[in-house]
């Protein structure tokens, strides 16, 4: 058995984790932290891997702790830029750490990353490209995160396949064309009822390719967690690693 501690438990994500582990039949719930418990109580004596779902403002505080305490971290919050991510790589380097694994993830829905790895795959045979995300309303950010990594992904691959640029014959600065990033025209949609959806367009003459990517809900990310919480376990990784694409063999 596994034994995972969650960091964030009372939150939306938090929550989902602690049922996930809960019913797995590979992990058990060693620890819950919430906002204002002490995070020492989590160490390798009692935990193999700790899941950290806060807020952006607390998270490399509680991963830091959690490395200097021992433990193994998956971490799913958002805001890890390069200047965080380096700060936790360079204490991993520390002979003390060496041994030890943090993985960050900006999106642990397997459909999501595997539509990024399929779209950036398919971006050099296209003359067009153009992304649709769909999200609730309650999402403060537009375009989302994983649409811009999409868009840079294909932006990327068609560079390296020597493509120019897209054909575009509006000639319009009237804004309904969306984002344009790296070339790539990415178009934000909020509407009540959905969750988390992306969908990207690639034509060309005579033939269209969709390849669209649905979360329902909080569900859609335990596999990818669960999936993270056993590679760390195995003790197969150490140092930093980044993207639920580096255990999906891709
Ligand atoms: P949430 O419902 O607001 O939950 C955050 C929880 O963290 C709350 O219970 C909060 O407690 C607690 N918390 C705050 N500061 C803390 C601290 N210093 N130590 C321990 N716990 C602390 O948010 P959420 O919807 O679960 O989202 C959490 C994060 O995951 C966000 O950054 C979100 O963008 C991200 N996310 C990532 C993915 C992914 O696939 N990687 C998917 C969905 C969401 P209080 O409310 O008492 O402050």
């Amino acid at each position: 058995m596994i034994a995972v501690a969650v960091v964030g438990a009372k939150g939306r994500m938090g929550s989902t984790v602690v049922d996930a582990v809960n019913d797995a039949e590979d992990t058990r719930l060693s620890h819950t932290i919430d906002h204002g418990q002490d995070i020492a109580q989590i160490t390798p004596g009692n935990t193999d891997v700790a899941v950290e779902f806060t807020v952006p403002s607390a998270s490399l505080d509680n991963v830091l702790a959690l490395v200097d305490q021992g433990v193994n971290v998956v971490v799913g919050t958002t805001g890890w830029d390069e200047d965080r991510l380096a700060k936790v790589r360079e204490v991993l380097e520390r002979p003390e750490h060496r041994n030890q694994c943090v993985f960050v993830a900006p999106n642990f829905a397997i459909s999501a990353v595997l539509a990024d790895h399929f779209a950036a795959q398919a971006a050099r045979y296209f003359e067009s490209a153009e992304i649709i995300e769909m999200h609730h309303p309650d999402k403060i950010d537009a375009p989302s995160g994983t649409a811009l990594n999409t868009a840079h992904a294909i932006a990327k691959a068609r560079r390296d396949a020597g493509l120019g640029a897209m054909p575009d014959g509006t000639r319009s600065d009237a804004g309904s064309r969306g984002q344009v990033v790296e070339g790539v025209h990415v178009h934000a949609v909020r509407l009540r009822g959905l969750n988390a959806h992306e969908e990207i367009l690639f034509g060309n003459p005579g033939e269209q390719l969709v390849i669209r990517s649905d979360c329902f809900d909080r569900g859609s990310f335990m596999q990818g967690v669960l999936l993270a919480v056993r590679q760390v376990a195995s003790g197969r990784y150490t140092g930093l690693h980044t993207g639920l694409e580096t255990f999906l063999q891709l």
